[in-house]
């Protein structure tokens, strides 16, 4: 699939006001930092939809683009910013689950992990929380070009071990990216295209 249009839709913290037209809808996540404006801006070809963070933690909102014109593009607040004081991370939580258990058209969330790091427990949290609800999700490794390829199957190899034995019985569906060389741009977008077309 190509990206022919993106367009912003609408910011909030309220899941209730996210849009209400019956669009597929495909939701970014994962820790500040972990390169999910770029490859948000990279999927997109667009250098400054999302804006990418001078100040990790910043933007606490759910931000709706619509895409062709037929699927929305969520980019979600990054979590396990320490410095965000408790009342904040409260609210944080209540309205992303909230996103998570209540809305219907969500299709499939994309969880972003940096390549370079080991499976971090928060991530974990995360990805054990989306199976309890069963809302399918990808795992995004970002950041591959930081590592080189030999590298990159290996920490795979290593988050799937960690998965494992973390109960999941496979690995899940996953994707090497970087927003910097564009690795793994296609097979984000192809996948979201048969998603789509099923
Ligand atoms: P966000 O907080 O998750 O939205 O992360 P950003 O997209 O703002 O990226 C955080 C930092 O990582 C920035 O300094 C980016 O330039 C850098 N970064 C993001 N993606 C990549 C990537 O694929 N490769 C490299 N080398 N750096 C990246």
């Amino acid at each position: 699939m190509k990206i022919t249009s993106a367009e912003f839709v609408i910011s909030n913290s309220d899941p209730k006001k996210c849009p209400n037209e019956p669009l597929p809808e495909y939701a970014f996540i994962g820790r500040s930092n972990v390169g999910k404006s770029s490859l948000i801006n990279m999927l997109t070809n667009n250098k400054n939809l999302a804006k990418t963070s001078g100040r990790p933690g910043k933007t606490q909102l759910i931000n709706h683009f619509k895409i062709n014109h037929n699927w929305f593009l969520v980019d979600l607040p990054g979590y396990g910013y320490a410095k965000v004081s408790k009342s904040v991370k409260a609210t944080f939580q209540k309205f992303i689950t909230e996103y998570f258990e209540k809305r219907e058209n969500l299709t499939c969330a994309f969880v972003l992990v940096d390549i370079r790091h080991e499976a971090q427990k928060i991530d974990l949290e995360f990805i054990n929380y989306l199976g309890t609800i069963e809302v399918p999700f990808c795992i995004i490794f970002t950041k591959a070009d930081k590592i080189g390829r030999v590298k990159a199957q290996e920490a795979v190899a290593a988050y799937r071990k960690t998965l494992l034995a973390n109960n999941w019985e496979e690995m899940p569906q996953h994707f090497i990216t970087s927003s910097e060389d564009k690795t793994g741009k296609d097979e984000v977008l192809n996948f979201i295209g048969q998603v789509n077309d099923d």
